[in-house]
């Protein structure tokens, strides 16, 4: 298998008609940056950034992230490198946060909601970006955005931290792109909208999928509605693609459906631009890319979105896999 994918081993990811797409790694920290480098990512598509927070008494400061921001930045200069602000909540609880105890977390004050309402904690963060984007390639991604006032509230803040490392005389680069993952379905309907102030789109199936569906994928009893087959979430997908190339900005995928290999001409017809993937999967997805002209994935996924059920869907995407 191996020896097999060796071949795909530092060539452009491009579909069999040419078109060439993005195959990017997603990591946790800045050590991961170096083993998507040898696995041959072309960028870096997710930093989850969450794991700098964790297993500590306190949160990183300004020197600590500037230190992991910039040696993910210099690995793949000038390919972009995604990096998420803190996605804390929901499933990732960090004590020292003191988030409190809610009956819903997944639907609650978490991840870019938590980060708007403690300045000081997410100022730090959005300043070491800008320091370590010195290069040029660093790209700030949003977690959970529901609506557009979120987005505008982090410029806002983007802005704020601008000013104040030039009154500080720190070095360091305001040109950052600002994009969001697209994981709600307040999102994913109103991804028209947001595409008008966002400078990209990161489709994170994993959430997407469990809140399209009000289906926990750790719940046993619930799970078999956890697929991103459902045409309720294949729609979603579709439809966020289409609204991204509408107003002219990229649309990456760096939820597990990305490497999904059944799924993979569906994302080459509804225009995915970037594929980000766990690193030990970049080449079989690049593989995977290389098999499908823009025309047979289009005639795969009309075959696909007219079927009315996930079980009919994962079927048939089976029976045309290559
Ligand atoms: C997602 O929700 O698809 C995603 C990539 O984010 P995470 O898995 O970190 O929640
Ligand atoms: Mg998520």
């Amino acid at each position: 298998h191996k020896e097999l994918l060796r071949e795909f081993s530092g060539k452009p990811s491009m579909t069999l008609c040419g078109e060439k797409k993005d195959v990017f790694a997603n990591i946790g920290n800045a050590a991961d940056a170096e083993k998507a480098r040898s696995d041959d990512a072309e960028g870096i598509g997710l930093f989850r950034t969450e794991f700098l927070y964790m297993d500590r008494d306190s949160a990183p400061g300004e020197e600590e992230q500037l230190e992991a921001y910039r040696k993910a930045a210099d690995i793949f200069a000038p390919a972009p490198v995604i990096i998420r602000t803190l996605d804390v909540g929901g499933d990732k609880n960090i004590p020292y946060m003191h988030m409190g105890k809610e009956d819903n977390p997944f639907m609650g004050f978490r991840a870019v909601r938590y980060c708007l309402e403690n300045q000081s904690l997410f100022k730090t963060q959005i300043r070491a970006l800008l320091r370590a984007n010195t290069q040029g390639n660093i790209r700030i991604m949003l977690p959970m955005v529901t609506n557009l006032c979120e987005i505008r509230d982090v410029r806002d803040m983007i802005n704020k931290c601008c000013e104040e490392l030039k009154a500080e005389g720190k070095e360091f680069n305001s040109n950052v792109c600002l994009g969001i993952m697209i994981e709600t379905p307040a999102a994913a309907v109103t991804a028209d909208i947001l595409a008008g102030e966002a400078d990209f789109f990161s489709i994170g199936t994993n959430d997407l999928t469990g809140y399209m569906m009000s289906a926990d994928r750790g719940n046993a009893k619930v799970s078999y509605l956890y697929k991103a087959y459902q045409p309720a979430v294949l729609r979603m997908i579709k439809f966020i693609c289409e609204s991204a190339h509408k107003a002219g900005i990229p649309v990456g995928m760096c939820g597990e459906a990305a490497a999904d290999t059944i799924l993979t001409p569906c994302l080459i017809a509804f225009g995915l631009d970037e594929f980000s993937v766990d690193s030990g999967k970049v080449l079989e997805t690049r593989k995977n890319i290389s098999m499908w002209s823009f025309n047979e994935a289009v005639e795969v996924s009309e075959k696909a979105m007219a079927l009315h059920t996930a079980e009919e869907t994962e079927q048939y995407l089976n029976s045309v896999k290559r």
